[in-house]
C-alpha cells in the first residue's frame, strides 16, 4: 500500500503525468482596410490562415483580430468597411476588437458592422448605450478541452461627446478590468487572453504594470502602434505579442497547455510573413471581386485638375493640408483654418489629376469641418497646446482668410476638424475643454472633409504654388483656363 502511494506521488511530482494539449492562437491587427493590396493584403493572410487550419488538429485554433480593421484604404471606405467584414466572416474569426479607426464612419455604421460580424465583438472599456448588446466585454471559448476567457479592450481615452447623435467614450483599461475580472474569475477559465487595441505603452499606460496587476492574464495581444512584436515575456506569467500592420503577416502563438495542472507548459510565437510572391485565397478573392472592381472604377473618376508649381522641395502633406484649410475657409466663412500636416513619402509637382482615390488619400478619416469662436487668449493657448503636443515631424498649417482678425477684434471664427476638437485622441485637452464650453460657440457643419474637398474642387483647375518666402498659395480657376496652364 505504501509502495503504491509512493509510486503515485512520484508520478505526480516528476512531471511524467502530464495532460499536455496543443493550442494555437492566430492573430491579426491593424488591417486598415487592406483588402486590395496587390503584393500583400487580407487575401494572402487568408491563405495563411487556411494553411494553419489544415495543419493543426481540428478544434485547437482561436482566431482573433485586434482592430483598426475597416478604415484605411479607398476600397474599404467606399463600402464603409462592409468589405472587410465579409472577409472576417469568411475566415470565421472568433473575436474582433474594434480599434479607434473603426469608429471613424460613426456609431451607426460601426453598429451595422458589429451586427454583421458572426464572431464575438469585444470591447470591455466601451461605454456606449447605443451599442449595448452588439459589442460584448469578454467571452469564454473551449478549444481542445481548455476553457479560454478572451477579453477585448479598445483604445482608451476616446470620446464623441461633442459630435451630435449617439455618444460613446472609452475607459482606461484598469477601470474596465476592475469591473469584469470578478465575473471572469468566477467562470474559472483555464487561460485568460487579453486582446487590446493598444501597444505595450500608451498615454499613462504600460502593459508591464497591467501584467503585474493582473498576473492571471496569460497572453496579451496588442495593436494600434503598428509594430511587429513577435513575442516576449512581460511578467512572471504573461506573454506579449503584436502582429504588425496592413496584412503583412499572420501572428501565430503556439501553446502547450497542461490540462491536469491547469497551466501553460510552453509558449512561443512568430509573425508568419506575407511575401509578395505568396498566393491569394481564390475563393475569398472571388467573393469580394465585385466590390473591388466597383471601388477601382469609382477611384479613377476625375473630379478636378491640380497644377503644383515650385513645390518639388515641399512635403506633399503640407500642400494637401493647405488645400484642406482653404476648403474649410470657403465652406464655413471662418477667419482662420487650423490643420496638422504629417509628412508623406510622395511628391506633388506639375499637373496632377485629382481623382476620387487621390482625394481619399488626402483625407482618409471621416472627420467633419467644425468652427469655434474663441477670444484671442484662448486661441493663443490652443495653438500653443498644438505646437507642444503634435509629433515632432508634424507641421501646423494656419491659413488666414484675410488679415489677422485678432488685430481688430477680440473674437474670431476658427475652423478645425472634429478630430482635433474632440481632443485629438487625448492630445489636446485644452482645445476640447474650449469646444465643450458653450461660450465659444462650437458648430459642427457635419461636412466630411473629403466631401467638402469634392465640392470645393469639382470641375475646377487648382493652382498650388510654392512662394519664395515659404508661403503656399492656393487658387481655384474654372477648367476653361486649364489648357493654358497644363501643357
Ligand atoms: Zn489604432
Amino acid at each position: 500500500m505504501l509502495k503504491k502511494l509512493w509510486l503515485l506521488l512520484l508520478f505526480c511530482f516528476t512531471g511524467i503525468y502530464l495532460d499536455a494539449a496543443p493550442l494555437t492562437i492566430l492573430n491579426t491587427t491593424d488591417f486598415h482596410g487592406h483588402a486590395d493590396g496587390n503584393d500583400r493584403g487580407i487575401l494572402k493572410v487568408a491563405r495563411l490562415i487556411e494553411q494553419q487550419r489544415q495543419r493543426g488538429p481540428a478544434g485547437t485554433i482561436l482566431l482573433i483580430d485586434c482592430g483598426d480593421t475597416i478604415q484605411g484604404t479607398f476600397s474599404s471606405t467606399v463600402f464603409q468597411g462592409r468589405l472587410m467584414l465579409k472577409c472576417l466572416n469568411y475566415l470565421d474569426y472568433d473575436v474582433w476588437v474594434p480599434g479607434n479607426h473603426d469608429f471613424d464612419y460613426g456609431l451607426k455604421v460601426l453598429g451595422q458592422r458589429l451586427r454583421e460580424f458572426r464572431g464575438a465583438a469585444l470591447a470591455a472599456n466601451l461605454d456606449c448605450p447605443y451599442l449595448t448588446g452588439v459589442c460584448g466585454s469578454w467571452k469564454l471559448f473551449t478549444r481542445n478541452g481548455i476553457k479560454i476567457a478572451v477579453i477585448g479592450l479598445t483604445r482608451p481615452g476616446m470620446s464623441s461627446v461633442l459630435i451630435p447623435g449617439p455618444i460613446f467614450r472609452t475607459l482606461a483599461f484598469d477601470a474596465a478590468l476592475k469591473r469584469i475580472m470578478p465575473e471572469i474569475r468566477a467562470a474559472r477559465p483555464d487561460m485568460i487572453i487579453l486582446a487590446q487595441h493598444q501597444g505595450r505603452y500608451g498615454r499613462d499606460f504600460s502593459v508591464y504594470q497591467l501584467a503585474a496587476r493582473y498576473p492571471e492574464i496569460d497572453l496579451i495581444l496588442g495593436g494600434h502602434t503598428h509594430l511587429d512584436e513577435p513575442g516576449r515575456k512581460i511578467g512572471p506569467n504573461t506573454w506579449y505579442f503584436q502582429a504588425g500592420k496592413h496584412a503583412r503577416g499572420l501572428g501565430r502563438i503556439e501553446i502547450e497547455y497542461d490540462r491536469k495542472r491547469r497551466r501553460i507548459i510552453k509558449i512561443s510565437s512568430e509573425i508568419i510573413p506575407v511575401t509578395a510572391a505568396a498566393a491569394a485565397d481564390e475563393k475569398l478573392s472571388e467573393l469580394i471581386r465585385p466590390e473591388l472592381q466597383r471601388a477601382e472604377k469609382l477611384g479613377r473618376r476625375e473630379i478636378a485638375m491640380a497644377v503644383f508649381k515650385n513645390t518639388a522641395q515641399l512635403d506633399s502633406g503640407l500642400l494637401e493640408q493647405h488645400i484642406i484649410a482653404r476648403m474649410m475657409l470657403a465652406e464655413t466663412g471662418a477667419d482662420i483654418a487650423v490643420c496638422a500636416a504629417y509628412p508623406t513619402k510622395y511628391k506633388l509637382d506639375g499637373a496632377v489629376p485629382v481623382t476620387l482615390k487621390r482625394l481619399y488619400y488626402w483625407s482618409r478619416y471621416n472627420d467633419t469641418v467644425c468652427t469655434l469662436v474663441p477670444d484671442k487668449a484662448a486661441y493663443v493657448q490652443v495653438i500653443a497646446e498644438q505646437r507642444k503636443a503634435l509629433r515632432k515631424d508634424c507641421r501646423m498649417v494656419i491659413v488666414y482668410a484675410g488679415k489677422d482678425p485678432f488685430k481688430t477684434r477680440d473674437r474670431a471664427v476658427i475652423a478645425f476638424n472634429s478630430y482635433a476638437l474632440t481632443g485629438g485622441g487625448g492630445k489636446f485637452p485644452f482645445l476640447r475643454s474650449i469646444a465643450a464650453n458653450r461660450r465659444h460657440g462650437l458648430k459642427n457643419t457635419g461636412i466630411i472633409i473629403r466631401d467638402g474637398l469634392k465640392r470645393y474642387l469639382a470641375g475646377k483647375l487648382l493652382l498650388v504654388t510654392g512662394k519664395p518666402d515659404g508661403q503656399i498659395a492656393v487658387e481655384r480657376q474654372s477648367r476653361a483656363a486649364e489648357k493654358a496652364v497644363v501643357r
